[in-house]
């Protein structure tokens, strides 16, 4: 089954099926059926891009931590070589980059690492993942430069005042496509394992994550969003979940796409860290108290 296909069953899914019911089906489906596509197809279908770490919203619960980040911007430079080398490795079997954050509105450079994207990957689907708040403050620039790079807008819903209709009659003035979920999708909350106990394999087995958020950042490819950003979490709270040489792979110590591709499809050490067959999938929105009790 082709994985956009996929996604479109799962989506007709969630909005069938009572969501006590969704809770239990969805890590497994999606884990087992995300992988398989993986190494079938032999590409890889969503590669994340933090175009910045901090966030204006700060939500509780947020998966890469950001209310706990006080300032931190993607390195155009370094982005535009990391994009160089997978864009050769990979040799266009990427299907969509995902430029995400934190909120990468915040990015001075946003416009230019659009176009940066678009270089390297001219065949791949381009999202930019917002939560919309500063949208409309956006100069046209902006929206020139998602149209010429054929970048979609995704815009995150989330329980808060937003003007859909004006962002979308501008977009569609630029010829930009975007996107809005009909109803904020509830929070979920990761239950993060301090002591490192948990089976690797049947937590891999039961992640969400894995292989479906591939994360390119400084030169490395990470299977899923925790690894890179548990810096934030270990800052702030004073804790040391480890991250190590077999938790992602090197894209300039590779010689083929292959060992990317198989490296995802497999449990890293981190996932000893993750209670995944614990999680709750459908929490209320709230802004984050920036409480350990969020992420354990
Ligand atoms: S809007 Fe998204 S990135 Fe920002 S804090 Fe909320 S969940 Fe995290
Ligand atoms: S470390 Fe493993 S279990 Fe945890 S989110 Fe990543 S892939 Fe999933």
């Amino acid at each position: 089954m082709d994985y956009n296909i996929f996604m479109i069953f799962a989506e007709k899914l969630y909005k069938t099926l009572p969501a006590g019911i969704i809770e239990k089906l969805q890590p497994k489906i999606m884990s087992v059926v995300s992988r398989r596509l993986h190494t079938v197809e032999k590409s890889i279908n969503y590669i994340d891009i933090n175009v910045v770490d901090h966030c204006n919203l700060k939500c509780k619960y947020c998966a890469n931590f950001c209310p706990l980040v006080n300032e931190k911007f993607l390195d155009v430079a370094e982005f535009d070589k990391d994009c160089e080398r997978l864009s050769s490795l990979s040799n266009g079997k990427i299907k969509t980059i995902r430029l995400l954050g934190g909120e990468p509105l915040l990015h001075p450079s946003l416009i230019e690492i659009m176009a940066v994207t678009r270089k390297h990957f001219p065949l791949s689907g381009i999202d930019l993942v917002t939560n919309g708040i500063v949208l409309l403050k956006m100069p046209m620039a902006f929206w020139t430069q998602c149209n010429q790079s054929v970048v979609r807008v995704a815009i995150s819903h989330y329980p808060i005042h937003l003007n859909y209709t004006k962002i979308k009659s501008i977009a569609k003035e630029y010829g930009v496509k975007t996107e809005y979920g009909k109803k904020p999708r509830g929070m979920y909350k990761w239950l993060l394992d301090i002591n490192g106990c948990q089976d690797i394999k049947e937590s891999h087995s039961y992640c969400i994550r894995a292989a479906q958020c591939a994360v390119l950042q400084e030169g490395k490819i990470y299977a899923c969003s925790l690894p890179p950003w548990i810096r934030y979490f270990n800052d702030y709270f004073g804790k040391d979940l480890k991250v190590n040489g077999f938790d992602y792979i090197d894209i300039y110590k590779v010689k083929k796409f292959e060992e990317i591709l198989e490296f995802m499809g497999k449990p890293i050490p981190f996932c000893r860290y993750c209670n995944t067959k614990e999680i709750v999938y459908s929490n209320a929105w709230e802004i984050s108290k920036k409480e350990i009790t969020e992420w354990i």
